[in-house]
């Protein structure tokens, strides 16, 4: 009989969740897709015995702020196929470029929205030739205008012109670092950037205001955000909401997405996150004396692993500014509820490896500069607290893929409707687990060691992690991007547009009429 498959994977558990199935299957793959799931024997040229393992579909990350080969192998070790940074994004102009110098040599697929700091970076700092996240380091050494400036009327046409070509090029909607801005960013602009986005039907993801705050505060920027996206009938996205208030932030999410709003958030399961030094929310009237943090418990430098006191942050703060911190902010606890929220993405926010000159794919994982550990670990860790804690599978799983496909996929995003699913016809992005012994490794200390228990991964039906190793020179990542159209906001003259900007009233006539 001769193989009517490219890959077969045996026996294992298949794990649907936009269906809920489950059930041991073999799965035949043909032409990068899910070609049969079927309790029959079937024949591939290559094949993958599943048996005891669970059959999941490749893991999505929507907050990853470090395309590269040597983090990208780190994220595949951890289950994942899918690699997007919404909150972060690319700067306008570089998205189509972006996309091209990535084509043919990724692991996994890949994508990009639209950079609102990048935007206001060359608008009030004139810094040209932003790229993704870790050009920040430069842009935000090139001035404080994109933190603290509010634009003029021509200024915030610019900005949006420029997010406004991303979004033409195919850029995944806007992301914005909303938290990191001050005064600079009026309620208008942010209101002006969801309603650019919305013209494409496509989402803001935010790190919003106030983020990390008080329950109060940090609900509050949810709201701005939510509100927004309410009245503009816009997706919108509520980045890393593993914060105080969390509860309700959730039940917004839920209770929009009842009355068939297209909103959704996610968290990354640890009570510690990672920024730069110099974020405002680590001054000390808002981490000191509002959220009542000592820094010598809760502010950690990333390489040495020491704790700052007020003293060595400011010492710290002249030679090296943008340095990477962890900053402990949740109780452990919090984490298992955060996993049992239904509806709720598994992101990581993985941040650069620094400094990263010297590094290569080759380079081993023990030997990259240290990070949080969220970049190498949450899908793993997620898994393993599930294992231990009694959270169902499926769960997790749910809000490892399905969760950030479904939203993505509702917005008109193709790739997005065809992944996450284990499902035949789907795209055969496959992430192969072992239940009993999955587990991440990376800790703060040691953030880069890679996640053990998920052996094989699979990405457009191409095997690029086997037997836990990722394979070199194997790219079959493709990618995630809206096809390139016409400016969905030229009908709208430039001084129209001006006008729209910041001159009250603006055009608010809804779908009923004015
Ligand atoms: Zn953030």
């Amino acid at each position: 009989m001769a193989a009517e498959y490219s890959l077969v994977i045996n026996g294992g558990r298949v794990l649907d969740p936009e269906t809920n199935f489950d059930a041991v299957r073999n799965v035949g793959v043909k032409d990068g897709r899910i070609a049969a799931i079927t309790a029959k024997k079937i024949l591939g040229e290559e094949t993958i015995d599943a048996d005891g393992l669970v059959v999941a579909p490749g893991f999505i990350d929507t907050h990853w702020h470090y395309t590269r080969p040597w983090s990208n192998k780190l994220a595949l070790r951890d289950g994942r196929t899918t690699l997007l940074d919404l909150e972060f994004g690319t700067h306008g102009p570089y998205i189509h470029q972006w996309y091209e110098e990535n084509r043919g040599n990724t692991q996994v697929n890949y994508g990009q929205a639209v950079a609102h700091e990048f935007a206001r970076s060359e608008v009030l700092d004139g810094f040209t030739g932003a790229q993704d996240l870790p050009s920040a380091s430069k842009t935000r050494a090139a001035g404080t205008g994109w933190s603290v400036k509010l634009p003029n009327l021509e200024e915030g046409n610019r900005i949006l012109q420029l997010l406004d070509e991303g979004l033409q090029a195919g850029g995944l909607g806007i992301g914005s670092t909303l938290g990191y801005m001050r005064e600079g960013v009026s309620a208008r602009e942010l209101f002006e950037i969801q309603r650019l986005a919305g013209l494409y039907g496509r989402q803001v993801g935010a790190h919003c205001r106030y983020t990390p705050g008080t329950e109060v505060t940090e609900t509050n920027g949810f709201q701005e955000l939510l509100a927004n996206a309410a009245a503009l009938g816009a997706p919108a996205m509520a980045c890393h909401f593993n914060n105080p208030g969390y509860n309700l932030v959730h039940e917004l999410l839920v209770r929009m997405r009842e009355r068939g709003m297209n909103v959704w958030g996610e968290i990354y399961p640890y009570a510690a996150g990672s920024t730069a030094l110099n974020a405002v929310f680590l001054e000390p009237e808002m981490w000191v004396e509002t959220l009542g943090h000592r820094y010598e418990d809760t502010l950690q430098d990333v390489v040495t692993g020491e704790f700052y006191t007020q003293q060595s942050r400011e010492e710290m703060l002249k030679k090296d500014p943008v340095r990477l911190v962890v900053l402990y902010k949740m109780p452990e606890s919090a984490i298992l509820d955060w996993l049992k929220l239904p509806g709720v993405s598994i992101v990581t926010d993985g941040m650069p490896m620094l400094p990263d000159d010297d590094l290569t794919w080759d380079t081993p994982y023990e030997d990259l500069p240290n990070t949080h550990p969220r970049g190498a670990g949450s899908n793993a860790k997620s898994l393993r607290l599930a294992r231990e804690n009694d959270i169902s599978l499926m769960q997790i799983v749910a809000m490892s893929s399905y969760n950030s496909a479904r939203p993505l996929g509702l917005m008109g995003l193709t790739a997005m409707q065809e992944r996450g699913r284990m499902q035949e016809g789907m795209v055969a992005d496959i992430t192969i687990f072992d239940p009993q012994t999955v587990t991440d490794n990376a800790t703060y200390a040691k953030g880069t060691l890679p996640s053990t228990g998920i052996p094989h991964v699979i990405v457009n039906g191409t095997v690029v992690v086997k037997d836990s190793e990722v394979l070199k020179g194997v790219n079959p990542g493709q990618p995630i991007r809206f096809e390139p159209v016409e400016s969905r906001a030229t009908p709208l003259s430039v001084e129209g547009w001006t006008k729209q900007y910041y001159a009250a009233p603006v055009d608010f006539c809804g779908p009923s009429g004015c």
